[in-house]
């Protein structure tokens, strides 16, 4: 197949992406507009690797995602720095209702090899003593007199399905410099402090990118990595996808841990509350929790067009409606100085999944809509990308015989067809909870 291949986006996604390729072969050159690597939305990545998801495909990539941070030093081979940490808190899905399905799921997920269980209020409450079980569900509006009342009859959760290897890396941003490091030892070019200014066909090769610096690369092969700014560069390749991805504003507050130094803060595990609307996990070797939100429907969304121009300040009613509803679930919790980040998803809005794909464009291809989750599964869209283009490459029709991506740590093999650019809305809860 042709050999040179420009991949737009030096994030997390992008440097797997990278890595992958040239580890098939390919000359690989990583662009980006930041002077450094993992400083776009990786950056703020709370790094949470779980396999809860209602797509099994997508349980399936998470949990090969686990096995790759759990042996990051053997995924990468030998770079001179220190690796990213994947520590292992265990996380609690907590559900309003445990209904036939969510059970069906925990079994979905024992079964590749997740130790996935359900918990009873009872269980949860025993072993998470500091822990309100009672039930927040429906989340209400920030808005609503109502929003900080307990309710009447003051009913359990309907329970918790407990991961009990689940962990987050302690810093996306580092990992992504180890990828880069690792991808330069076998040879991939980075080129930073570049912006893409245009994709355009011609030259030697198929494409001529012109970069801010006033330069020109040129290649037979195009990823588009550019994360919130991925539909900017569809738009700069005359590239239309019949799934739409564009930029939410997020936030993720910080609060310190009343259980730092005690012996329970040494087991706080991360907590996805469904039933409450938020998710919280320690951070700062337990100094604190950051907690972000699972995006319940009466909280309104924050859409731009502009990720140039996404403000980057924290506000009052993200820090209220989030940390408000982590207080009732974790009553020691107090409110304190507000901190934290403010960043964007990448959102493929109909249905909150990526799209690794081939686009109708000869030789471009897409790694993006990588919403609020794809930090854990970047080594496997890295790898399902790099499979697409050098299958692609050699001629096979990848929309109608989808890669099989053979997952080999955990010894599975994922039809990727899900998430094709053509697959139609899948089904999804419109959260990154999936
Ligand atoms: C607040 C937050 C919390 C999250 N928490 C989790 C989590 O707990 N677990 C999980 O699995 N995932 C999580 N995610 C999601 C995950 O972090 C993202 O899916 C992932 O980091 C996206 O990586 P990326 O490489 O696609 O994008 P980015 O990191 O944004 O990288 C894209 C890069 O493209 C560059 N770029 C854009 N346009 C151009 C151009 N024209 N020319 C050159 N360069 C360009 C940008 O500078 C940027 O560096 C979270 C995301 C956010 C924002």
């Amino acid at each position: 197949m042709a050999g040179r291949v420009c991949v737009i986006g030096g994030g997390v996604i992008g440097c797997a992406v990278g890595f992958e390729l040239r580890k098939r072969g390919l000359g690989v050159t990583v662009l980006d507009k930041n002077g450094e690597v993992g400083h776009g939305s990786t950056s703020a990545s709370c790094g949470i690797v779980r396999r809860f998801y209602s797509q099994p495909g997508m349980t399936a990539m998470a949990h090969e995602g686990a096995q790759i941070w759990g042996d990051w030093a053997g995924h990468l081979g030998p770079i001179d720095e220190e690796l990213a940490v994947f520590r292992r808190t265990g996380m609690a899905f907590v559900l309003p209702e445990l209904t036939d399905e969510l059970r069906e799921r925990a079994v979905k997920m024992q079964e590749i090899g997740v130790p996935a269980r359900i918990l009873t209020a009872e269980e949860l409450q025993e072993r998470f003593p500091w822990l309100d079980v009672a039930s927040q569900y429906p989340p209400r509006s920030i808005d609503d007199p109502a929003f900080l009342d307990e309710g009447e009859d003051r009913r359990p959760i309907g329970g918790a399905v407990y991961e009990e290897d689940a962990g987050y890396v302690v810093s996306p941003g580092l990992a992504t410099h180890n990828l880069r490091l690792a991808g330069e030892r076998e040879g991939v070019r980075f080129l930073l402090n570049r912006e893409v200014r245009s994709v355009s066909e011609g030259g030697g090769r198929r494409f001529t990118l012109e970069l801010s610096d006033g330069s020109t690369v040129e290649s037979d092969v195009v990823v588009n990595a550019a994360g919130p700014h991925s539909g900017r560069v569809n738009v700069l390749a005359g590239v239309t996808l019949p799934l739409k991805t564009r930029p939410l504003v997020r936030e993720v507050h910080a609060l310190d841990n009343p259980l730092r130094g005690t012996p329970r803060g040494q087991t706080l595990p991360i907590v996805g509350d469904l039933d409450a609307g938020v998710y919280f996990r320690p951070e700062s070797a337990d100094r604190a929790l950051i907690v972000g939100t699972t995006d319940p429907p009466c909280d309104e969304l924050e859409w731009i067009d502009d990720p140039d121009t996404a403000r980057t300040n924290l506000s009052q009613r993200y820090r209220e409606r989030q940390c408000l509803r982590a207080m009732r679930r974790f009553p020691e919790l107090t409110l304190g100085p507000m901190r934290g980040v403010v960043s964007l998803y990448d959102v493929t809005v109909q249905d909150w999944y990526p799209i690794v794909d081939k686009t109708d464009r000869a030789g471009y291809y897409v790694c993006i809509g990588t919403s609020g989750s794809s930090f854990k599964t970047a080594p496997v869209l890295g790898a399902l990308m790099a499979e697409i283009v050098t299958t692609s490459e050699a001629g096979r029709d990848v929309d109608a015989e989808p890669i099989q991506l053979e997952l080999p740590r955990i010894g599975h093999t994922v039809d990727t067809g899900f998430l094709s650019r053509r697959r139609g809305a899948l089904e999804s809860s419109d959260t990154v909870i999936g």
